[in-house]
């Protein structure tokens, strides 16, 4: 794509900087150099996508091999999809802007079985076929990894090779084995390929059905079956994300993420995740301080999440969270624990958390009634999530979110009783003062997914499952309960992708031709397209979804051995029908779940006292004065399209990671003293933007320039800096505007030269018409010698009068032709005594 057309394509779409690559620690590489050009693709928004952990750890994995050049390119939003389509352009990589179908490989992360339409129309636009069968030489290989992929059959018909397990290992596997290729047959390298563990080439195993319809598959002479899953036997000896890209925009996760520990083994019964990731491997604590560390001196974040299946769960958290924090509370950085379970949550580690900025929590208490949560085995009582939620309300937390299912094995009437029974008492827990809390309650359809032990049981149908939702919906509508609850439509698909088949391939496409796209998003969810779909391909939801299956069945993902036995989820099946609880293996007896050889793996649990003698670095007070700098900066080229809080936020880390650090406010919610003079329009360059920094102590005035421009994007440049606070006081704005060249600019320029009065009517933000007079606001227009306009601007009180008035009220301009004007604000200039007496009378 060249820049010309990604300029024009960035001006009609929203939230532009999604699309522009070059945030801080991306990676761009000499094409010349590299022998092997891979995409990590993401098929959901770039917002969701960055803050994929994974995808992190993948990209500077394979990035710190010379020989291999790894990109990122993620769904485009619907308005950038149709403005490549109508323009004929592909869908390309951040960091390069090369088209996918040039890359060598491609690699999806399928975190998400909604996100699967998402892939067909990442692949369309990249002008790459669809099924792995009609891919020919030049096409880029497509493969995949991510959860999802533990049953890969649904999606199978479209990728050349799908990765199940941790990927760290495999994925360096496969960019070694293709180093190695000669470049013939992709056959041989797809041989190859399935040679390593965690591997699957789908086309190397044939699908047959039985007459009661279950899918059978027959693998080619030597190939693996099962297919088995990569385990990382210790995360402390792979790659690790120390310098992560800081997204640009609002990502969901805005924050420096720590994987503290994969796996978790209390042995929740409908949790895939719990199977899928063990045994229990927690990094060592002293590296965690060092990846913090590094990580928040390579991105300025200032907030740190601690992540993990469970993360009150890490043997030691008491200790680590106070080592994070006896580090990070002085720099203003919080930390949170975004995956916290009633019961590890302890009112020591509620102190810790709300030293810096009480971040929210979420309990997943899944059940009302005791006997349902044994049913799941979620070993959590009663007692518990009273005494959780007490303590949380008395360190000063009001708001809770807590997190229910519908449709779980055995439910009943009662079970659902006990959901607003329990929430109704808990309503009644009081803050301090006698005030009451706020409980956000959410509700979803329970999913059987593969691999566990609840994969037999049938998904509750649809119009049950409304039922359900739409009974507690009324009963909790209440003051102190915010209630809301997952589409259940939303979930049977989700369902219908957890424990389908090879024959699903076919809805896919139907669903894809038909428009579905961005299905996790329920703006864009349309389930009428997926009932529709699902007629066109004749295929039967229920036996799929909603029919329970014999244990002895054919699974469609019985090929895929993810180290769990088949005989201990049975066994966990009929204790879930006992109501038998399972402990939990971390720290105590092995409950023969089958993953751990005891010999290369076994779960890794760090003693507590590793945590409790952790190392704290703490700064020194600061001996030199606090200072006040107002800074000039230009925001030009790509940078144009930040908005204005993304330019706040990339210069408050560019501060940190400078080592400027910018004093804060006082109060509960201290905030960097940091203030921008101007919120420039999103599209105007500038030359003469501005802002005021409190520092907390001074650096040399010359200091300041070069260490900031190191630490800012390709766009935004520091100028000059002046100690002292400045005063904007009244201004006029100068702006130079390139008119297109068809226009002639002399004649509307005279006529307006000529004019007594100008008067323009606009309606503003809030939809009230405006009557404006520009030759009141307008202190100078005129053609510069470059041809280009001369533009001057009173910044008075009253409407603020853009540059875009001006092209539409003078020049007669469309507001989507004013949009492509480049505009740049060239200087700012303080009133003189004329233009004073003229706006003000004084
Ligand atoms: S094999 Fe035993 S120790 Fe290993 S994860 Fe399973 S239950 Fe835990």
């Amino acid at each position: 794509m060249t820049p010309d057309s990604l300029q024009d394509v960035l001006e009609s779409v929203e939230h532009p900087s999604r699309y522009l690559g070059g945030e801080i620690n991306s990676v761009r590489k000499d094409p010349a150099r590299v022998s092997l050009h891979l995409a990590l693709a993401f098929p959901d928004l770039y917002e969701i996508g960055t803050s994929h952990f994974g995808m992190q750890i993948l990209y500077e994995i394979l990035n710190r091999d010379p020989r291999i050049s790894a990109e990122r390119v993620f769904a485009p939003a619907p308005d950038m999809d149709q403005a490549l389509a109508s323009r004929g352009l592909p869908l390309v990589s951040l960091e390069s802007r090369r088209p996918l179908a040039d890359f060598d490989i491609l690699g999806f992360s399928l975190l998400y079985e909604l996100n699967y339409t998402n892939v067909l129309a990442m692949l369309e636009r990249a002008g790459i076929p669809l099924r792995a069968a009609a891919r020919g030489p030049r096409d880029p290989l497509v493969i995949a990894g991510g959860p999802c992929t533990c049953n890969p059959e649904p999606v199978a018909a479209f990728f050349d090779a799908m990765v199940i397990g941790d990927g760290e290992e495999v994925v360096v596997a496969m960019a070694e084995a293709w180093l190695a290729w000669d470049r013939g047959h992709r056959r041989d390298l797809l041989e190859a390929w399935s040679r390593i563990e965690g591997v699957y080439v789908p086309a190397f195993y044939e699908a047959h059905y039985d007459e009661q319809g279950f899918q059978h598959l027959i693998p080619a002479a030597g190939v693996p079956l099962p297919v088995r899953r990569a385990v990382v036997a210790d995360l402390d000896q792979v790659g690790f994300p120390e310098r992560p890209v800081v997204p640009f925009g609002r990502p969901v996760h805005d924050r420096l993420r720590l994987e503290i520990a994969r796996g978790c083994t209390r042995g929740c019964r409908f949790c895939q995740a719990g199977m899928l990731y063990r045994p229990v491997r927690q990094r060592a604590p002293g590296r965690l301080m060092e990846m913090v560390r590094r990580g928040l001196a390579s991105t300025g974040y200032e907030d740190v999440s601690l992540l993990s299946l469970s993360t009150g769960d890490y043997v030691g958290i008491n200790g680590l969270t106070a080592a994070l924090m006896a580090e990070c509370a002085p720099r203003h950085i919080a930390v949170s624990l975004p995956s916290l379970r009633i019961g590890s949550l302890t009112p020591e580690l509620m102190e810790q958390i709300r030293r810096v900025r009480k971040t929210g929590f979420t309990f997943a208490v899944e059940a009302g009634s005791q006997r349902l949560r044994d049913v799941i085995n979620k070993n959590i009582t009663e007692v518990d999530v009273f005494q959780t939620l007490q303590d949380a309300f008395d360190l000063g937390w009001q708001t809770i979110k807590l997190y229910f299912m519908i449709g779980l094995p055995t439910e009943s009437e009662a079970d659902l009783e006990a959901i607003v029974d329990l929430v109704g008492r808990l309503r009644r827990l009081k803050l301090p003062k006698k005030r009451r809390g706020q409980l956000n309650v959410s509700v979803a359809t329970f999913i059987p997914k593969a691999h566990t032990p609840f994969q037999w049981t049938g998904q509750e149908p649809l119009a049950a499952a409304r039922a359900k939702i739409d009974g507690l919906r009324r009963q909790l509508t209440r003051p102190g309960i915010q209630f809301k609850w997952q589409n259940p439509e939303v979930s049977l698909i989700e369902g219908l992708w957890a424990r389908g088949d090879r024959r699903l391939a076919p809805l896919l496409e139907e669903a894809w031709r038909r428009g579905c796209r961005l299905d996790g998003w329920s703006q864009f969810f349309r389930f009428d397209r997926w009932q529709e779909a699902v007629a066109a391909a004749g295929i039967d939801m229920d036996f799929f979804t909603t029919r329970p299956r014999d244990l002895d069945e054919p699974l469609p993902w019985d090929h895929v051995a993810i180290g769990v036995d088949k005989a201990f989820l049975q066994e966990e099946w009929h204790r879930a029908l006992a109501q038998t609880l399972t402990g939990d293996c971390r720290q105590g007896e092995c409950q023969g779940c089958g993953v751990c050889d005891f010999s290369t793996l076994a779960p890794v649990v760090h003693p507590e006292k590793e945590a409790a003698a952790l190392e704290v670095k703490v700064e020194p007070a600061p001996t030199e004065p606090p200072a006040v700098f107002r800074l000039r900066f230009h925001k030009v080229g790509a940078a144009r399209f930040f908005g204005h809080l993304e330019t706040a936020g990339i210069f408050q880390r560019a501060f940190r990671r400078a080592g400027l650090a910018v004093a804060h406010s006082g109060g509960f919610h201290p905030k960097p003293r940091l203030a921008f003079d101007d919120a420039l329009p999103l599209g105007l360059e500038s030359e003469a933007e501005f802002v005021t920094v409190h520092l907390e102590r001074r650096p040399k005035t010359a200091d300041i320039i070069p260490a900031l421009n190191r630490q800012l994007p390709e766009g935004l440049m520091v100028v000059a800096a002046l100690e002292g606070k400045g005063s904007s006081g009244a201004e006029v704005f100068q702006y130079r505007l390139d008119l297109p060249l068809a226009l002639s600019a002399a004649e509307p320029l005279a006529l307006f030269q000529q004019a007594d009065a100008w008067p323009l009517e606009r309606c503003s933000a809030k939809g009230r018409l405006q009557r404006i007079d520009l030759k009141q606001v307008v202190s100078q227009m005129a053609l510069g010698d470059d041809g280009k306009v001369i533009l001057g601007i009173y910044q008075v009180d009253g409407p603020s009068v853009r540059p875009t008035d001006v092209l539409k009220g003078v020049f007669g301009l469309t507001s989507e032709e004013a949009a492509r004007v480049r505009v740049c604000k060239t200087d700012v200039t303080p009133l003189s005594g004329m233009e004073r007496q003229r706006c003000f009378g004084n």
